[in-house]
């Protein structure tokens, strides 16, 4: 028979609501989980290529902040040292779950995402943790205060009735609707009075206007390391990722990176040879030279891919040099391409939006949240956890990092 009495009960068996459930339980409370979805950990499923991204070693021992975009990032520093990637890294190893470390700390499983899902399962199983799956919530409303057994918050669903004592919110954030993300966790917040930051999509890919018109199509496919930064002064912001080019614009980490610092009407700044001075490169070696325009950048620009190289010296103002010889190309010419390929300066039209966004930036204002226990600040007993809340983290495992800690500290303040 369905208990509906709980000590806590969660909506959203995601990642934060999973591990905030399985700590709950492992301390001898009652708890819930409620999902709409019938299949569990869909984004977990999908993350990172399907080999799961779960953390990233380079956050431990450090301040954090600078790794997540918030109105206000310092928000998610205690957490983070109060539940390290290190701590997440131990689980995964009591688990016997084999995982490597890719560049700039990002920790991956070796075999599948699906162990990681099997894994808070079992954690939850070891706290007994009730499951509703495929349960539509209809109405969250508040109890008197002097409810029987302290219960605080009434949870109407279509399996039935719930009561409970701490109600946390762990429903996400808006990208891949297609597996299950909602605003839920945004309309409940606003309920209880809190602040919501506009939500929009991050760690996207990037579209451009007269893509196609202008032949950028036919790089579909090429790849390459590249420095990218968008923003002014305080607002600055630089990557040093690869980009990748698309049919319908640009992806590759450097632009999902950027894209959640990008606003609209902002150009971005793309280095497409970030360890050389092209111009001067160009304008000071090429005396005496007798090799052609095109040579010289594939010396000069190993990196460069040809396909990529060929695109650029067609372009009007440059092809009518590309098969002269170096030495006799004028340096105004010169500095011209360099410039053009250190800093290709481009306007995005906007992104691919929530449907191919890996996050959301924005979200629950987190200065109406305690960030020691993610206690709302505005209705004793309610919690948010994970990414309903304005904390975005950079791609690299910061996101589950995130899910992860904040969902331990919520475990704890509850469990306590
Ligand atoms: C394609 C992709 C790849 C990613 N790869 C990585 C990666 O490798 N590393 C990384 O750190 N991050 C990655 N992320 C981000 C990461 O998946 C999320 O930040 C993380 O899952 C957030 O955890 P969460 O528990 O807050 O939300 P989620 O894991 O999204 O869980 C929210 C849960 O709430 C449920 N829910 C939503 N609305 C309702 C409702 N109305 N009623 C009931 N239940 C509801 C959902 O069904 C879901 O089960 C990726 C994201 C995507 C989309």
């Amino acid at each position: 028979m369905t208990q509906t009495v709980f000590h806590t009960l969660i909506i959203g068996a995601g990642a934060a609501g999973m591990m905030c459930a399985a700590r709950i339980g492992q301390k001898g409370h009652s708890v819930a989980l409620i999902d709409h979805a019938v299949k569990i950990g869909e984004k977990i499923r999908i993350s990172g290529g399907g080999r799961c991204n779960f953390t990233n070693r380079r956050i431990d021992g450090h301040d954090g902040s600078p790794y997540y975009v918030s109105q206000q990032p310092r928000f998610v520093r205690h957490a983070l040292s109060r539940y390290r990637a290190q701590d997440f890294i131990r689980l995964v190893e009591a688990y016997g779950i084999a995982y490597h470390e890719k560049h700039k700390g990002q920790m991956f499983c070796d075999g599948s995402a699906q162990q990681i899902i099997d894994m808070l399962q079992n954690e939850c199983a070891r706290g007994n943790v009730s499951w509703h799956t495929g349960c539509t919530v209809t109405a969250v409303g508040k109890l008197p205060a002097d409810s029987a057994q302290g219960t605080r918050f009434e949870v109407r669903t279509d399996q039935g009735v719930f009561h409970c004592r701490h109600l946390t919110i762990a429903t996400g954030a808006l990208a891949v609707p297609a597996i299950g993300a909602t605003a839920f966790g945004y309309e409940l917040a606003k309920q209880f009075g809190h602040s919501i930051i506009p939500p929009e999509a991050a760690l996207v890919p990037l579209r451009f206007e007269h893509w196609a018109q202008q032949g950028f199509d036919h790089l579909a496919g090429i790849a390459l390391p590249v420095r990218i930064r968008t923003g002014s002064g305080k607002q600055a912001m630089a990557f040093d990722e690869d980009l990748l080019f698309r049919h319908k614009g640009l992806s590759g980490p450097a632009i999902l990176q950027i894209s959640s610092y990008w606003q609209p009407g902002q150009c971005l700044s793309i280095d497409l040879v970030p360890d050389i001075d092209l111009a001067d490169a160009l304008c000071s070696g090429k005396s005496d030279q007798k090799i052609q325009l095109n040579t010289a950048l594939k010396q000069l620009c190993p990196a460069l891919p040809e396909r990529l190289l060929d695109f650029w010296l067609a372009r009007p103002e440059f092809s009518p040099f590309a098969a002269q010889k170096w030495a006799d190309i004028p340096n105004a010419v010169l500095q011209q391409l360099g410039r053009s390929l250190n800093n290709w300066t481009l306007l995005p039209s906007g992104s691919d939006g929530h449907k191919k966004a890996e996050a959301t930036r924005g979200g629950v204002n987190v200065k109406e949240i305690d960030p020691k226990t993610m206690q709302s600040k505005l209705q004793p007993g309610l919690y948010f956890i994970g990414e309903v809340m304005d904390i975005t983290g950079w791609l690299g495992g910061y996101n589950f990092q995130w899910a992860w800690a904040s969902a331990v500290c919520a475990a704890e303040a509850i469990a306590d």
